[in-house]
């Protein structure tokens, strides 16, 4: 029989399958001894693994971390690698998030989209190729983590504990056509303290809530004499307000929130704010520190001031993120979070912005590095999807960069391909997710024929 006919006679235990998976709440919970993401986490990768071995394939339960199932022999291993932890159902559902309910052709419930539905289809199209009799070379491997929401700690698990690395593979845990870019992430926190001198003080000052949220909103305490008040509190600007206080002076400036990934489509207010700031008559440390960072920083997206302008053909500039700023009693604290192309290095940018800051008297507090991904457009894992891609549905398309992450740096050689088609709307993390039923089995034949393709 053919792939395609073998894949479509497994619809109906697919969806029952899918259909008592989400009925599973398994939200990250309180570690438990095998339960490190908590007892429904630990729940669904039984329930899989569990179906997985009805199925006849051999399975593994690593401490409850992931979970996968095996089909074939053969030295080498190629991957599917999916997740089943999911976030919080949130309000505003118009069905029972944990229901699996379906409805005219679609199938709702938190995690049908990410990740459970196309994770579970990689089950059943396993299934679905060993029914065609195909010869493959390669062993098959389907993954099931249980922590890509919060951290991806289980692919760290699996690396650490001796997780056999496939020589290729893909995660159905990002968008079709292939991803097979994705930025160097970097937030790094810088720290500095200041002396207060002068007659006109910054008493605080607060922005920003997250380092991958461009700030929408930033405002600064400055106390100073009734006079110098009435006369700053005179000064206009566009999305600033100023405004005499008993203290003396209260400065608010407005943005334009985005998401950390894509800052130039927002308008940093800690950087609008600092631009107003520099020019009041401060003095001391910190009129220094403040000119500093409007000069460097200021409302820039690309850290061009900042000397680590980078940019290439693949995936375009890096992208830089002013998240948060914090000063308090003299204390500064400040994140930034930047992306950096996917063909240079870490080397090419980090060290340079923290010389800088090092020289303007910041010390670094904290960083954290996700390495950026990179499998060229010619390679075989890449060739092999899109034509896969094409074969199956019709459409042309090229792989592409983002700036985001996705769950395919958790594990070496691996792309992120699927489950959502270009122009459909993104409702993972949303109320009322849902996946088409025809989505759902476009998803199992493509990840059945990438498995194939990519073993064969
Ligand atoms: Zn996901």
């Amino acid at each position: 029989m053919e792939l395609k006919e073998c894949v479509k006679r497994r619809e109906p235990e697919l969806l029952a399958c899918l259909q008592e998976n989400l009925r599973i709440p398994s939200v990250q919970g309180a570690p438990e001894e095998g339960k490190p993401y908590g007892s429904e986490v630990r729940r669904s990768l039984d329930h899989v693994l569990t179906a997985a071995e009805a199925l006849g394939f051999s399975t593994v339960n690593m401490d409850g971390q992931v979970g996968w199932c095996e089909y074939g022999t053969g030295e080498e291993m190629v991957a599917v690698l999916g997740h089943l932890d999911v976030v919080p159902a949130g309000d505003g559902w118009s069905f029972d998030p944990w229901g699996g309910e379906i409805r005219e052709n679609r199938i709702f419930g938190r995690g049908t989209m990410d990740d459970k539905g196309p994770s579970i289809a990689a089950l059943y199209a396993l299934a679905a190729l060993r029914d065609s009799g195909l010869p493959i070379r390669r062993r098959i491997r389907v993954l099931w983590g249980c922590n890509e929401e919060s951290g991806s700690q289980d692919m760290k698990y699996y690396l650490a504990h001796g997780g056999e690395i496939p020589v290729m593979g893909f995660t159905p845990d990002g968008e079709y056509p292939v991803i097979n870019g994705e930025k160097g992430i970097i937030n790094v926190t810088y720290g500095r303290e200041m002396d207060r001198v002068g007659d006109l003080q910054l008493i605080s000052l607060h922005g920003g809530t997250a380092p991958n949220v461009v700030p929408s909103s930033a405002c600064a305490k400055l106390a100073c004499s009734k006079e110098l008040a009435q006369r700053l509190a005179a000064l206009q600007a566009p999305k600033l307000r100023f405004t005499a206080t008993q203290y003396g002076l209260f400065v608010e400036s407005e943005g334009v929130s985005a998401h950390g990934s894509t800052p130039e489509l927002g308008e940093n207010a800690i950087g609008r704010l600092l631009l107003a700031l520099d020019t009041l008559p401060l003095e001391g440390q910190t009129r220094e520190t403040i000119h500093f960072l409007a000069e460097t920083l200021g409302m820039e997206t690309d850290g061009t001031s900042a000397g680590i302008s980078l940019c290439d053909e693949v995936s375009g500039k890096l992208t830089l993120n002013w998240g948060t700023l914090n000063i308090e009693n003299g204390k500064l604290q400040m994140k930034i979070n930047y992306r950096y192309p996917v063909t240079k290095a870490y080397d090419d940018c980090a060290p340079l912005l923290d010389a800088k800051f090092a020289a303007a008297g910041f010390t670094k507090a904290a960083e954290l590095h996700k390495a950026k991904l990179y499998v060229p457009e010619d390679s075989e894992l890449v060739r092999t999807l899109m034509k896969v891609y094409r074969e199956q549905t019709g459409l042309e398309g090229k792989p592409k960069s983002i700036g985001g992450g996705t769950y395919a740096k958790s594990l070496p050689n691996i792309v992120a391909f699927g489950p959502i088609f270009p122009g459909d709307e993104i409702r993972e993390h949303k109320p009322d997710e849902f996946l088409e039923l025809s989505r759902l089995m476009e998803n199992a034949q493509i990840i059945a024929a990438a498995m194939y393709e990519m073993a064969k």
